[in-house]
């Protein structure tokens, strides 16, 4: 069943917009969809445009009027609805053409479409599409796998398990240029860094006119990898052995440590550059600092009489002169870390989603990811003591400890740390966290509020 791309267009634009909107992977999720249209389609086996699986590029345009944002699909055609899937339930896009009878929609574990782009890699092929081309590399042989699976869980792109060595990553809302998901850990493999899993391969999508554009990654897939979160999580509340999970923690500043090191190694790499931060670079600091607490503010009024200690602390950013500049993670935090093989590693270098692919890929101060870091352990601890208040545990003990560990191990990795911008960079994590969480769960405003009392008060 081939279909063209005048039909493929036509079904494209009958997705259902709160279908395309409610998938987990779709960023822009409070702005109304406007329009949809097919940007672009390659076909994996058929002729160019036809489709019994295809890469689809979407283009959706909003009512806002603002920037357009391009997805990449997957699909696969069926003649007919006799296996319609109900989208809703899988979740996944899936659209019936009222005209044929045959469904469009998102590929299923065991379709094969998964191992397709496998062997694609392997042989390094090129789909061509209308207006332009998907191009595959191999960094190392990729070899032939029967098993496809696609994770769950909490995900803002596609990940695929290829038989038990490799991961594929589809990445959903496409971007022009480089993807730090992929250029990150390349980086750092490079350089000696050997707790992020390899890259083997990567799907471009060079476009006839404008940059190319990454769409999918192929890494090594980590056997029984779970998040850091929920490791420790574990750790305290299951097992009830803080003394394993205080050593987690530090060997997690170890680790950061060293990824910070590695990103500051090779500074004659324009794109990895490693420097003192300027006066103008740490004015603009403070004032993205500055922005942050006046969003918290407005949502959270009862902060008001912190704002003042915030704001001083905001100021010794300016006059931090020690302070340098490289490559971070970007969005440092435990779920960004796995357990596997009794030890950690470090995956989703995408940086802050909010941001546009070219403030991502800025270099910024490496303590920004330790304040990450510093703020994900706060909410460890606090979810602990919430979820069992009767333990006696003491949250504010089991804080320091951890912090303490994770800040002594960083240190002694070769990190320098000026406590005091780290305490201003703390700040304003918790400030962004106020906003977070005052729309989206209400019921956590307390906790970075908390947070910000302790900090403005211990400063
Ligand atoms: P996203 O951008 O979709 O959040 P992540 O890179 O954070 O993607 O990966 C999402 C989840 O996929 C992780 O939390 C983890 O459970 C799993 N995962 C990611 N990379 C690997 C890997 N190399 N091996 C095994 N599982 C992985
Ligand atoms: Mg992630």
């Amino acid at each position: 069943m081939t279909l063209d791309v005048i039909q493929l267009d036509r079904l494209v634009r009958q997705i259902p917009h709160e279908q395309l909107s409610s998938r987990r992977w779709f960023r822009s999720k409070a702005r109304q969809i406007a329009d949809m249209k097919l940007e672009d389609s390659a076909a994996l086996v058929a002729e160019p445009g036809g489709c019994d699986a295809a890469l689809l590029i979407v283009r959706v345009s909003f009512a806002d009027g603002g920037t357009d944002e391009l997805y990449l699909l997957p699909m696969l055609s069926e003649p007919d609805a006799s296996g319609t899937p109900s989208a809703e339930a899988e979740g996944i896009v899936a659209v019936r053409d009222p005209q044929t009878g045959a469904v469009l929609r998102e590929p299923r574990d065991g379709d094969g479409v998964w191992r397709r782009l496998a062997a694609g890699l392997a042989a390094e092929m090129t789909l061509t599409g209308l207006h332009g081309s998907f191009v595959f590399h191999a960094l190392q042989p990729v070899p032939q796998v029967r098993l496809e699976r696609r994770l769950s869980g909490e995900q803002s792109n596609t990940s695929v398990a290829l038989g038990d060595r490799l991961l594929l990553k589809l990445y959903r809302r496409l971007e022009p240029g480089q993807n730090p998901d992929l250029e990150l850990p390349r980086f750092l493999t490079r350089a000696g860094f050997d707790r992020v899993p390899a890259v083997s391969g990567y799907i471009r999508y060079i476009p006839a006119r404008g940059k190319a554009i990454v769409a999918a990654m192929l890494q090594a897939f980590l056997p029984d990898a779970v998040d850091a979160w929920q490791w420790l999580l574990n750790e305290l509340v299951v097992e009830a052995d803080p003394d394993a999970a205080l050593g987690a923690v530090g060997r997690i500043g170890t680790i950061t440590a060293r990824m910070h090191a590695a990103l500051a190694s090779q500074a004659d790499d324009p794109a990895f550059p490693a420097r003192p931060a300027s006066l103008h670079d740490r004015r603009a600091w403070r004032a993205s600092a500055n922005a942050q607490l006046e969003r918290a503010l407005a949502a959270a009024p009862q902060l008001a009489p912190r704002a003042p200690a915030i704001r001083a602390a905001f100021d010794g950013i300016v006059a931090a002169t020690g302070a340098t500049l490289s490559r971070i993670h970007g969005d440092y935090h435990l779920g960004q870390l796995l357990r596997s093989d009794d030890d950690f590693w470090v995956v989703d270098f995408e940086g802050e989603p909010a941001r546009t692919l070219m403030e991502r890929r800025e270099p910024q101060s490496p303590l920004k990811d330790v304040a990450g870091m510093l703020r994900s352990l706060d909410y460890a601890v606090r979810t602990v003591a919430r979820g069992a208040p009767a333990s006696g545990s003491d949250p504010a003990g089991s804080l320091s400890a951890a912090r303490q560990a994770f800040l002594q191990a960083y240190v002694s990795g070769g990190m320098p740390i000026d406590e005091r911008l780290l305490r201003a960079f703390e700040l304003e994590k918790a400030c962004y966290e106020v906003h977070y969480e005052a729309n989206n769960r209400p019921d956590w405003v307390w906790l970075p509020l908390q947070a910000l009392d302790r900090l403005t008060r211990e400063g």
